[in-house]
């Protein structure tokens, strides 16, 4: 339902100013909170559709900090109760896919072997924004794909699995060894359940968000209270066609080893493996 600029839009929130831009729930378009305060200002008899947040898809509306600027934001309208990783602390930290697909051993062999073809290129693509991303940390994402049966998954696209393999890493430390590392997440916009739903049909391309978090010195992981920044992640098959740098041949033969030891164990008979199930 639209809602009237004589709504009260200059309220002031306590929610952190981060969220910059929301969607309009009708057309997907970005709208700043500039805009709308601008609007509510002007007293523009146009109406505004409703707002969501990029990240939940929760209804949002523009707001003033209380600081001297007034600077001008978006807060949910569920407040820190919303289910949004921006704002709610309380959000579990390894949420992310739970469907396991139907094994398909056919399909799933040749969709893990066109990947092991062309790991190169999606370790560059991941590498793109997380720089220190290392083999070891791939050849776990790899492990968890397996234990979801993600390559069986019907709509897989090649193109997709770098940024299911970094949703599927959860928290990565951007200065490894460090005592308290500043740390990466990357999100899947609310829309995004299970990894089909990168190619169901819908109205909006999904979206990938990378959130950046500041040390934690209480717990293990930080939450929505140490975010510092968030922004969206484009998503492209290009890198497919690309060049890239080149790995060290250590870290080729760790992806090797990881690859032979993986082929060993689905040979052996009794080894709970995902092609051998
Ligand atoms: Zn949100």
């Amino acid at each position: 339902m639209p809602v009237s600029p004589r709504e009260p839009w200059l309220i002031t929130m306590k929610e952190k100013p981060i969220l910059t831009y929301a969607l309009d729930a009708t057309d997907h378009r970005r709208v700043t909170a500039e805009q709308c305060l601008d609007a509510a200002g002007r007293d523009d008899p146009l109406e505004h559709p409703p707002l969501r947040c990029p990240v939940c898809g929760e209804n949002v509306h523009a707001a003033h900090m209380q600081d001297r600027a007034h600077t001008a934001h978006f807060v949910h309208i569920a407040g820190e109760r919303a289910q949004c990783p921006l704002v709610n602390s309380m959000l579990p930290v390894t949420s992310t896919f739970t469907t396991i697909y139907p094994y398909d051993a056919a399909l799933g062999h040749q969709r893990r072997n066109e990947f092991a073809q062309h790991w190169q290129q999606h370790l560059a693509e991941i590498r793109r924004h997380v720089p220190s991303f290392s083999v070891v940390r791939l050849t776990h994402g790899i492990a968890q794909a397996d234990v979801l049966h993600m390559w069986s998954c019907p709509t897989l696209a090649q193109q997709d699995i770098p940024y299911v393999l970094l949703v599927l890493s959860a928290f990565i430390a951007q200065n490894p060894g460090a005592a308290h590392p500043s740390w990466l997440r990357f999100v899947f916009d609310a829309s995004v359940q299970n990894i089909a739903d990168l190619r169901q049909p819908r109205s909006a391309a999904p979206r990938l968000f990378r959130l950046r978090y500041r040390a934690s010195h209480h717990s293990m992981f930080p939450n929505a209270s140490h975010l510092l920044d968030w922004a969206e992640v484009p998503m492209s098959g290009a890198f497919l066609h690309e060049t890239f740098a080149s790995v060290m041949v250590a870290e080729a033969a760790t992806f090797a080893q990881f690859m032979d030891l993986d082929a060993q164990a689905s040979s052996q008979p009794g080894e709970s493996r995902l092609f051998d199930d």
